[in-house]
Parts: structure tokens; C-alpha cells; sequence
């Protein structure tokens, strides 16, 4: 067992490797603060079946992009749309899902669900951590 912290690390031959308290946790207090390997947008419908209108989320900074909003932008480059012009410039935008997405023929994107479009976006950023992310080796 590795101690760290407020917890350790310990393995079950039936379980695997799993997390074991070190000491007593007072509730709420934090046991783990890392950043994510990975995040992204999530979509607001309840099923990929679904066939309710599904919301906008930035895929930058995750928060509900409405109609209303003033400030959102749609990138020219590969047409997803953002809560604001600075998250459609963020690197995590430029240098992934958008190299890929822009470089396809006829912009299939725009005929996407939100949903399926959201869960491309993360499947792309699950593929680029190993180039991005420097936590990966
Ligand atoms: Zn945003
Ligand atoms: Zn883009």
C-alpha cells in the first residue's frame, strides 16, 4: 500500500486497486483534488432517443449557451457554437475537436444532435490526452 494524504492505495484480488481512508474523513472534507483527464460538454436531453430540444453548451467552459446571449459565437472554422468568442479561440477548441471536425468534407457536424456531437467532442479529447495532457504518459 502507497499512503497519500488522507487515503491509501490498496488492491483485492477480487476487486482491484481501490482507495482505503487513512485516518478518519470528516464530512465534507476533500479526499482527492486532481484535476480531469478529460472534460466536456454533456448534453441536456434526458436520451440520445430523445426528441425534446436540447440546450447549447460551450464546450469549453460547459455552461448553457441561450439563444439570447449576446457574446455567443459559432466558430467559422467548424460551426459548433460557444457562449462566448474567447472560448471559440480557446487552445482545448483549436488544437482538438476543431483540427479534426474542420478538416471533414461538407461540415457533417451541422446535422448532428447535440448529444451525438457533445459525445464526439469527448471521444476526441479522450484520443488527444495522450498528446495533450501532460499528466499522461
Ligand atoms: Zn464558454
Ligand atoms: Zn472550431
Amino acid at each position: 500500500m502507497s499512503v497519500r494524504k488522507n487515503y491509501k492505495i490498496a488492491v483485492d484480488p477480487i476487486y482491484g486497486r481501490h482507495l482505503v481512508a487513512a485516518k478518519d474523513i470528516e464530512p465534507g472534507e476533500s479526499i482527492i483534488d486532481e484535476p480531469p483527464l478529460v472534460y466536456g460538454p454533456v448534453s441536456t436531453g434526458n436520451s440520445i432517443y430523445s426528441t425534446e430540444v436540447e440546450d447549447d453548451v460551450c464546450p469549453v467552459c460547459c455552461l448553457l449557451v441561450k439563444e439570447a446571449d449576446s457574446d455567443s459565437h459559432i466558430c467559422d472554422k467548424c460551426g459548433i457554437k460557444f457562449c462566448s468568442t474567447s472560448c471559440s479561440q480557446d487552445p482545448l477548441h483549436l488544437s482538438q475537436e476543431c483540427k479534426i471536425f474542420s478538416s471533414l468534407p461538407n461540415h457533417p457536424l451541422k446535422s448532428l444532435r447535440r448529444k451525438t456531437l457533445y459525445i464526439l467532442i469527448n471521444v476526441v479529447r479522450c484520443l488527444f490526452t495522450r498528446i495533450y495532457n501532460p499528466l499522461v504518459k
